[in-house]
């Protein structure tokens, strides 16, 4: 019968949590399973699925790759410990050239023969079934595995597919990540579900001036990002009134500087309304003016829970190949504008110091702007 078999990662190193972390990790796998039949079973510090409509095995190997906290997949074959159907098996499995070796873990004591000798038995007759075959004990190109376990079944396999690992979402906390339409802050989201946070997306949008096209294509993102978060809601909040306010009553060159400000306030009241701990901005170092140690400072001073910026020692050209790999990339290169480029200063301010900020801020009524905006919120659960 053909299985498919669940490794995973780090949280082999949790001591007492690791009943939490597995049961997170399996309610995940089964989430995203939840269009397939299958069985699940639970086997010695690993998962093994049985019984699903094979016609499905690519989608299923497919989605559950990609559930953080899963370390590693194979697509086995399950038969009774027997060394004759064990050998028949190995040969499914067997290349027709090249080196190979064979690898035994025997956790059946009672199997009468020792690893060392299983895996010379078993290469013997992938030998004999391929005479341009090498072995290589060393540094082989392929391996078959036999894994024997201890109620006598035995899985053999040869391919290890890599997964994502990380830690399963939802034993990191929850956090709030402020979403653009831009490339990076996707990446930051993917970064922190990466390591168990579930994640609520907040955007800023400045309808009429940005087009109902800009939006969609957030929530378009926002649907890439949840098949790694596993549940998305978008609160979009209107940002018009506060940057006509800003234009109006303060210097140009702080437009930007100002505006960061207000939606860090809104995303970390957004948090508070949702029992998050944190906010994530796609922020990297020196970037653009509004990313310098000054600006950043100047964002983060209004903040009073952490705020994480996962991307802030990453190059544009990492960032794009994480974007590429989890699928955003295409959509974070559509042309829309982002709230941020109404109203766009000539020369802002690169090394904004705060005591001139807030000065210039003091023109506000920042209490009602926020209050106004986090009134306009419009929830949209991504489905
Ligand atoms: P991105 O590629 O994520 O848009 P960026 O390089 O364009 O980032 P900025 O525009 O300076 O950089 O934005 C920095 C961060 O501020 C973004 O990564 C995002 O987390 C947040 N942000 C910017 N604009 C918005 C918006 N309209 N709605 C929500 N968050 C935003
Ligand atoms: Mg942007």
């Amino acid at each position: 019968m053909k299985v498919i078999i669940i490794r995973y990662g780090e949280i082999h190193l949790k001591g007492n949590n690791r009943d939490f972390f597995e049961s997170v990790l399996v309610a995940n796998i089964r989430k995203v399973l939840a269009e397939y039949k299958y069985e699940f079973a639970r086997s010695n510090a690993r998962y093994v699925i049985r019984s699903f409509d094979e016609m499905y095995l690519d989608e299923i190997v497919d989605a559950v790759k990609n559930v953080f906290g899963v370390h590693s997949l194979s697509i086995a074959e399950e038969v009774d410990s027997d060394l004759e159907q064990i050998c028949q098996t190995a040969l499914l499995f067997a290349p027709s050239s090249g080196t190979f070796k064979v690898n035994t873990n025997r956790a059946d004591k009672r199997f009468p023969m020792p690893s060392m000798k299983i895996s010379a038995e078993v290469g013997g007759v992938i030998l004999d079934h391929n005479p341009a075959l090498k072995v290589d004990l060393l540094n082989p190109q392929h391996t078959v595995s036999i894994d024997i376990r201890e109620n006598g079944k035995t899985f053999v396999f040869s391919q290890v597919i890599k997964a994502v690992n990380g830690m399963p979402v939802g034993t990191g906390g929850k956090g709030i990540v402020m979403l653009s339409g831009g490339i990076d802050s996707p990446v930051a989201a993917y970064m922190m579900a990466k390591r168990g946070m579930s994640l609520r997306a907040v955007h800023f949008h400045s309808f009429p001036y940005t087009s109902m096209q800009a939006k969609q294509k957030v929530l378009d993102l926002a649907k890439i990002v949840k098949k790694y978060t596993l549940r998305m809601t978008v609160d979009v909040v209107s940002f018009t009134e506060i940057q006509t306010a800003i234009h109006e009553k303060c210097p140009e060159e702080y437009m930007i500087t100002i505006m960061r400000r207000f939606m860090m306030r809104i995303a970390e009241r957004i948090a508070r309304m949702n029992s998050a701990g944190a906010v994530i901005t796609g922020e990297s170092l020196g970037q653009v003016a509004s990313q310098t140690l000054e600006s950043i400072t100047s964002t983060n001073s209004v903040a009073t829970i952490p705020v994480f910026r996962p991307l802030i020692g990453f190059d544009k050209d990492e960032i794009i190949e994480i974007s590429q790999k989890i699928g955003a990339f295409e959509t974070s290169i559509l042309p829309y504008e982002d709230c941020c480029t109404i109203f766009l200063p000539k020369r802002p301010v690169t090394k904004p110091r705060l005591s001139a900020v807030e000065k210039v801020e003091s023109a506000l009524d920042v209490e009602t702007l926020v209050n106004n905006a986090l009134n306009s919120i419009e929830t949209v659960v991504i489905e």
